[in-house]
């Protein structure tokens, strides 16, 4: 439970309301699993759970890509190169990278939600030849919206078939305009074997489930990343609880069939 201090040693502004940092500790860095998150404090305004985004195989700083949407994520994201931020971790059930050997594989992330599937992309990417098709669906509210947008450049060079969405743009705008479920219909995949990760709002992963089972994928073969209020982030507190499952232990990434009974349960 005892934060390790870590030190913001870069930061970066993604968009108008999203900043990366680059954290690095006195020890050793932290070794971490694609889709694992760790509780990340800034002193006197709170404590979070905000995904790893960084690179698994880099090792180097810690990689976390924060949204200001309150107190604790707002101080986070003004914390300037030399302030101490808190780290536990790292926590939870990551993506199943390994597991999707030898298949196509969508990655489909909405806003935010890129940042948690970064770390899953670039593994993916590193061992690129042990996969089928492999394909990003992104979508965000506007094209200034959209995280990484050099490096999507460089993913497409090394192989993912990346598809842009916004709700709204302007004329310069060449890419689709719409909901990212959309996108489905349009991506090439071998849905009798195909695997997709999701990570979004959870309206956003709804319906892409939804269009993803109506294409022929099975929602044992579809994973999402959930979100919920979290506190100790060992499954001690049960602020997260889903179901029978607490989301800091047993998730955040679970197969779309068990998440399936539990959503349909109005405000679970
Ligand atoms: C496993 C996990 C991984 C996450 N990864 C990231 C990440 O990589 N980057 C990132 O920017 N954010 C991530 N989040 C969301 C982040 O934890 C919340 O934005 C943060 O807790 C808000 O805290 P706050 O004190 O800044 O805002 P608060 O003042 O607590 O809340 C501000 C607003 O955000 C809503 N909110 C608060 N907590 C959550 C939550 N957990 N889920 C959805 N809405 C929430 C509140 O209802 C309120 O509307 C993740 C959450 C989880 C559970």
């Amino acid at each position: 439970m005892v934060p390790a201090q870590f030190a913001v040693a870069e930061r970066r502004q993604e968009t108008s309301d999203t900043w990366t940092l680059q954290l690095r500790c006195a020890g050793e860095g932290l070794a971490f699993a694609p889709g694992q998150f760790t509780m990340l404090s800034a002193f006197g305004a709170g404590e979070v759970p905000i995904s790893i985004s960084g690179d698994p195989a880099a090792g180097g700083p810690l990689v976390h890509t924060v949204r200001a949407v309150g107190l604790a994520t707002t101080a986070i994201c003004k914390a300037e190169p030399g302030a101490v931020l808190g780290v536990r971790g790292p926590f939870g059930r990551p993506w199943p990278v390994e597991e999707l050997e030898g298949r196509d594989v969508l990655v489909v992330a909405g806003g935010i939600g890129l940042a948690p599937l970064r770390p899953a992309i670039l593994a993916l990417l590193a061992r690129r030849e042990r996969y089928g098709r492999l394909s990003l669906l992104y979508g965000g509210r506007s094209p200034e919206q959209l995280l990484y947008t050099e490096e999507l450049e460089r993913w497409t060079a090394r192989g993912l078939e990346v598809s842009l969405t916004v709700d709204g743009a302007g004329p310069e705008w060449i890419g689709h305009v719409g909901v990212v479920g959309r996108l489905v219909q349009r991506a090439r995949f071998q849905a009798d074997t195909a695997s997709a990760l999701l990570c979004g709002p959870e309206v956003m992963m709804r319906f892409t489930a939804l269009a993803l089972q109506r294409a022929g994928l099975d929602g044992d073969r579809v994973y999402a990343s959930m979100e919920r209020n979290m506190q100790c982030g060992i499954g001690h507190c049960g602020h997260c609880q889903l179901g029978p499952t607490l989301i800091c232990r047993d998730g955040p990434v679970y197969r779309w069939s068990e998440l399936e009974r539990w959503l349909a349960i109005r405000e679970l």
